[in-house]
């Protein structure tokens, strides 16, 4: 079986795993955190990172410290994870949806203005499987309407949108180190800003509220979100690898775009003329001339060895949010198509070339018998 992801540990993490436990730090009160929370933000050009224990709680946090709360609306792609619209709706603040863009699977950001009301605080652009979203006309919507960006940036780590990286532009950007991530530390994550403001209330959403000045005393409640020194050692060790880990996914894609150049019923991932794609993730969608849904082309590549993933499910589908009264009615066609229609590769920075082959191969098998 080729799974779908297997992270790749080619550095120093064992080291780095050792000095924690030979110093005995293996808290959220370690060297790594500060350490990695550093060399991250400057990776990124930004002056704050607030490391966290998952992507999702990051979102919540950044959500948080962007001061949205109730009545408040944020405009975010339907195609993206629920992690999301759940950081927003856990404000109690309304997610408010747009469409994909049919290329780059990004949201359309032509259809963001025109989903701005007076209750609008924030726009969130989701950079989805390692290509980044279209930012100028984001960035200058945000300045004409004066609405903060908070950048989910889970899927990017180094994309590049005109030269500068992705999850750089927003005032606030949120990042997910899970094990399929470009950089992983298992589980983790973090809050990215340059304003000392946001890194504050970040900090203190993290930890419980506790003040700096004076702990267990709390004007807000908060959460343990922390991140422990042991992941951020892994982190860390990762991070220095990140070059040749991005180096890896786009060599990857490019075998995968070789190999099946030839299959016309099945649609490739772009890399539009502005951006570097990290390819976190080598989606693929079915054309209606393949005559199936990826739920079946899953099941016959299943029954070759080879392991994928759909697509995301739209915001706008889940049946959890139409209980809450929210985005009835709704729709949203290209994000519909993709969920049917999409499924990713396997993709993880431990696969081979031969495994990248055998899964051209059984590709090439299945639409041959057609
Ligand atoms: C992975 C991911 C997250 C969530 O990260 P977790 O660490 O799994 O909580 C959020 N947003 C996007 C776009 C992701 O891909």
């Amino acid at each position: 079986m080729i799974p779908v992801n297997q992270p790749l540990f080619s550095g120093r993490e064992k080291e780095y795993l050792d000095q924690c436990i030979d110093q005995g730090w293996v808290s959220s009160d370690g060297p790594f955190v500060t350490r990695f929370e550093e060399e991250f933000s400057a990776y990124l050009g930004l002056k704050y990172g607030v490391a966290v224990c998952n992507g999702t709680a990051a979102l919540e946090v950044a959500v948080a410290a962007a001061g949205i709360g109730p009545g408040d609306e944020v405009i975010m792609p339907t195609f993206t994870i629920i992690s999301c619209a759940l950081a927003v709706v856990r404000m109690g603040a309304r997610p408010v949806l747009v469409d994909s863009e049919p290329e780059t699977w990004n949201m359309d950001v032509s259809q963001v203005e025109s989903r701005i009301t007076g209750r609008t605080k924030a726009i969130m652009p989701v950079h989805i499987y390692g290509h980044p979203v279209d930012m100028d006309p984001v960035m200058a919507l945000a300045e004409k309407h004066n609405l903060t960006v908070i950048e989910d940036a889970a899927e990017v780590h180094g994309a590049l949108y005109k030269g500068k990286k992705a999850g750089s532009f927003g005032q606030v950007s949120c990042f997910s180190f899970y094990a399929n991530k470009i950089v992983t530390s298992g589980e983790g994550g973090m809050v990215v800003t340059s304003d000392g403001a946001i890194a504050a209330r970040a900090r203190g959403y993290r930890n419980l509220c506790f003040k700096p000045e004076r702990r267990f005393y709390h004007t807000e409640l908060g959460h343990n979100f922390r991140m422990t020194n042991l992941q951020a050692a892994v982190a860390v060790a990762q991070l220095e690898r990140i070059d040749n880990h991005i180096q890896i996914k786009r060599r990857n894609a490019a075998a995968y775009g070789q190999g099946l150049a030839d299959i016309d019923v099945i649609k490739l991932p772009a890399e539009k003329e502005w951006a570097r794609n990290v390819y976190w993730m080598y989606g693929i969608e079915l054309k209606d001339e393949a005559g199936m849904d990826n739920d079946d082309l899953a099941a016959r590549l299943q029954e070759r060895g080879v392991g994928t993933r759909p697509f995301f499910l739209g915001m706008h589908e889940q049946p959890v949010f139409h209980r809450m009264g929210l985005f009835q009615g709704e729709r949203y066609p290209v994000a519909e198509r993709l969920a049917r229609k999409g499924l990713y590769l396997p993709s993880g920075l431990a696969l081979t070339q031969g495994q990248i082959e055998a899964v051209c191969r059984a590709l090439h098998d299945i639409f041959a018998r057609q």
